[in-house]
């Protein structure tokens, strides 16, 4: 590996990992809470079905150990996190001091295995990277997290500690780049002021956590760029262009972070955009060949359909295969078998979201406003 600037090329015959477990298939934040539909085990489900996740592509992620998770979290926080998963209990202390037992953050069976997996995966997921490689962990890209809490939906935040796994294998440059719907406010708390970090957010305005504003940029490490309503596949690939892939490739970075949340589609029930898949996959194989490392994680996404899809997409672009325009039978019977209870969109799921994984373009006008943003952006970033 090169010395310094660990800016090797990724060998082409280095296959894209998975990292993937079996504990979030049985596990649900309850009945009424958005995280009650199944997602990672769906992209697991299909993609087998595809063909496309052959056993020595498939990584198991390992539980983290509290040790390693207080690598960016608190003591304390952890404790509690155990604690009330084997107690079952959370105390008015337990929520409001560390935002356990809320509507948001409910207390349920897997509180801290749960996370604690997801953040086992990210952390591995340095690791394998040290090299240089591509690895997919949809089960990671829990933005919100917090040194001390919980914050929505999100108990620990394995983007930050993905990151720090990078950083511990030697990689020193890092650009975190997240299309979810909402903003990523736990990653922009921990990496704020650091000049080897470039962190880039494209998230729908005036929505929780109210965060990302334009002119908030994290000390100089963070490009927040808030959009409007029903903003669409065009207006994504304008972002896209003008803005995310000139700066990151700007950035010259050693690994990229994306956190490809899937809650910005037309069909999300917790946001407003109106993205179809199309532009998520765009980004994904647009950002692959800027870095040496790609670690890709899932995010926001409420939609068991429209999650499913898109996050099994997504592995299909990283694992080179071409996506089929009408799924085989067993595929499709994956998709048959969601249910999506208390949704009214899910009592009668429409055709297209048991039969294909990719969706119509959503293509429209870009408009002003989005135009005047980028280049405010640019200018700021001595781009423009
Ligand atoms: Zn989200």
């Amino acid at each position: 590996m090169d010395d310094h600037s660990g800016r090797i090329p990724v060998p082409s015959a280095a296959p894209a990992r998975f990292i993937g477990s079996e504990i979030y298939r049985r596990s649900s934040f309850g009945r009424s809470h958005p995280l009650r539909v199944p997602r990672v085990s769906t992209v697991i489900d299909l993609a087998r079905a595809l063909g496309w996740l052959a056993p020595q592509l498939y990584v198991t992620s390992p539980r983290a150990k509290p040790a390693a998770l207080t690598h960016w979290h608190r003591h304390d926080y952890i404790a509690a996190l155990q604690r009330v998963e084997a107690t079952q209990q959370a105390s008015v202390e337990d929520r409001t001091r560390f935002g356990l037992g809320t509507h948001s953050n409910p207390v349920h069976p897997q509180v801290y295995c749960r996370p604690a997996t997801a953040a086992g995966g990210s952390l591995l997921a340095g690791e394998l990277l040290a090299g240089g490689g591509v690895v997919y962990h949809p089960a990671g890209g829990t933005h919100h997290g917090m040194p001390d809490r919980a914050n929505g939906f999100c108990y620990l935040n394995d983007p930050v500690l993905a990151m720090l796994s990078l950083r511990r294998m030697g990689v020193r440059r890092i650009v975190y780049v997240d299309i979810d719907a909402h903003h990523p406010d736990g990653v922009e708390l921990a990496f704020a002021g650091d000049p080897e970090v470039l962190m880039i957010s494209v998230h729908e305005e005036a929505r929780w956590p109210f965060t990302g504003t334009l002119g908030e940029d994290a000390r100089g490490s963070a490009v927040n760029l808030p959009v409007p309503r029903e903003f669409n596949d065009s207006e994504m690939g304008y972002v896209r262009e003008a803005l995310i892939l000139p700066l990151v490739a700007g950035f010259a970075p050693e690994a990229i972070v994306l956190q490809c949340g899937a809650d910005a589609v037309e069909e999300d029930p917790l946001a407003r955009l109106s993205l179809s898949n199309n532009a998520h996959w765009s980004i994904v194989a647009a950002l692959r060949p800027l870095a040496p490392r790609y670690l890709v994680l899932g995010g926001g996404g409420y939609n068991p359909w429209s999650v499913g899809r898109l996050w099994t997409g997504v592995w299909g672009v990283l694992a080179g295969q071409e996506l089929p325009d009408r799924l085989s039978p067993e595929a499709e019977a994956v998709l048959r078998a969601l249910v999506w209870e208390g949704a009214r969109q899910g009592r009668q799921p429409p055709e297209h979201w048991f039969t294909t994984l990719r969706d119509a373009p959503r293509e429209g006008p870009v408009r002003p406003e989005i135009r005047e943003r980028v280049a405010h952006l640019m200018r700021r970033r001595g781009r423009g």
